[in-house]
């Protein structure tokens, strides 16, 4: 969950970084904040809402600068303070500092009541309020070195931007958990994002992705920018930015997202060979999967179910009443094409089993004869603790129940979810995958 981008050296940084966002909007709408800096001070607006309902022309002038980092926050239960919006910024010895962060620190309770102890005082729930802390606190002379001891002492997955008034830091922790890209401004300014969808939009060119553990500084007195490798990359990009969060026409790791979910269709129609007279996808998140089933079966595609593009991500309600209400709200059939018809469904993951649920049986109440649902993920068993905001235990239906079970309480005739092991030839056999939701293997100690 949520999108960072970084701006350097270039005239019109807040715009730049407003229209990233805008093509990041998919990664988290709950609250959306800029920081610019003009080389004297940093300004900087965060408000809960979308990138459009948060800046108009007047916050774009107001964010003079030719550096900024933004951020759009994924919405979870219990933190919705405008407090927990990013960027979070402090003064302190040598100035200012803005940060913006995506990921999830899993050694933030211990490092936050070791600060507290010290003294600190916190103004939110985040844990990237524990990065400010630790680089305000070192005693180091200059910040690239107080960066560094921060980043020994936190764990877990992150992808960074700091920016102070001079200078901009964009870091990527060692697994690569979260994706992160550098790309070049028409300007000759630099840009870095968490998707590169972002870089289409302002016309950037891609240059290549943030190495795992590396820090990139970009440095108003210096041209171009400074690589540091940190730690030794240990590379597992997050198998589930490919299967549903990363916007499909991103590249990640030089794989095209959208490529990679079609292969998971062709995977999928492979395996489970389902005779059935039309594949369909959810919208907008199981198109690209259907494409690839509907290719390799022979069996005809058809947008069976459209989709509401005013409701937002089914995710954003916290509770289950209006979750329900939610699927309703953004999902219909189209009765015309559906009756009388034996239908593949396809959709890129169960979490709560809330939206099959309810597809399945829309889909039936629009008279289809028999509906088979294929899931072109492995069962999801287990909570992410790496930053994608898959809910605990009690609540994932994938860790209660068997697929049997869940293909009962869905009312499927049919229910198929894809192997790892197809999971991870889609995306290629050249890398390493972190898988935690499927193999509950959490590999950052
Ligand atoms: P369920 O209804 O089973 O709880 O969730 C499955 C649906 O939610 C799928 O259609 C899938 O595309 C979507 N989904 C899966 N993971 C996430 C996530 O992390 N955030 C949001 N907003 N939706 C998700
Ligand atoms: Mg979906």
């Amino acid at each position: 969950m949520c999108a960072i981008v970084g701006i350097f050296n270039s005239k019109e940084a807040s715009r730049v970084a407003y229209y990233s966002l805008f093509a990041m909007q998919h990664r988290g709408q709950e609250a959306t904040g800029i920081s610019v800096s003009n080389g004297e001070i940093l300004r900087k607006i965060k408000k809960k809402g979308l990138v459009t309902e948060v800046f108009d022309e007047d916050a774009l002038k107001y964010l003079k600068g030719n550096s900024a980092v933004g951020h759009n926050r994924y919405s979870t239960a219990g933190s919705k303070s405008v407090l927990d919006a990013q960027p979070i910024h402090a003064s302190y010895k040598l100035g200012e500092i803005s940060v913006v962060h995506n990921g999830n620190l899993i050694n933030k309770d211990e490092v936050r009541q070791q600060l507290i102890d010290e003294g600190a005082i916190f103004q939110s729930q985040m844990d990237t309020e524990n990065i400010i802390h630790l680089i305000a606190r070192s005693h180091e002379e200059h910040l690239r070195d107080r960066v560094i001891e921060a980043l020994n002492i936190i764990k877990g997955a992150y992808c960074l931007l700091i920016q102070s008034r001079h200078k901009l830091f964009a870091i990527r922790d060692k697994y690569g958990v979260r994706p992160l890209s550098l790309g070049q401004l028409e300007d000759g300014g630099y840009i870095v994002s968490s998707e590169t969808c972002a870089f289409d939009l302002v016309g950037a060119k891609f240059i290549r992705d943030v190495r795992p553990g590396e820090m990139i500084v970009f440095d108003n007195e210096k041209k171009g920018y400074e690589s540091i490798q940190l730690f030794e990359p240990t590379p597992r990009i997050c198998a589930f930015e490919f299967i549903y969060f990363a916007r499909p026409d991103s590249v990640i790791a030089g794989k095209s997202v959208y490529v990679v979910r079609q292969e998971m269709g062709k995977a999928m129609a492979r395996e489970h060979k389902i005779d059935a007279d039309l594949v369909i996808p959810v919208p907008d998140s199981g198109v690209s999967a259907a494409m690839g089933y509907a290719h390799e079966s022979g069996i005809p595609f058809e947008m069976g179910i459209v989709r509401n593009h005013y409701v937002g991500r089914t995710f954003i309600e916290p509770t289950q009443a209006r979750r329900d209400m939610k699927v309703k709200l953004k999902l219909s059939p189209i009765n015309a094409i559906l009756k009388g018809k034996k239908i593949v469904v396809v959709d890129d993951s169960i979490v709560r089993g809330t939206t099959s649920k309810r597809i399945i049986r829309i889909l039936k109440e629009a008279g289809a004869k028999e509906v088979h649902m294929c899931i072109t993920s492995p069962v999801i068993k287990h909570p992410c603790k790496y930053g994608i905001d898959t809910p605990s235990y009690e609540e994932l239906i994938g860790a209660k129940m068997s697929v049997e079970e869940i293909r009962e309480y869905i009312k499927a005739d049919s229910l198929s979810f894809l192997s790892i092991n197809s999971l991870k030839k889609s995306i290629g056999e050249d890398m390493e995958y972190s898988l935690v939701s499927f193999d509950g293997n959490y590999f950052i100690k």
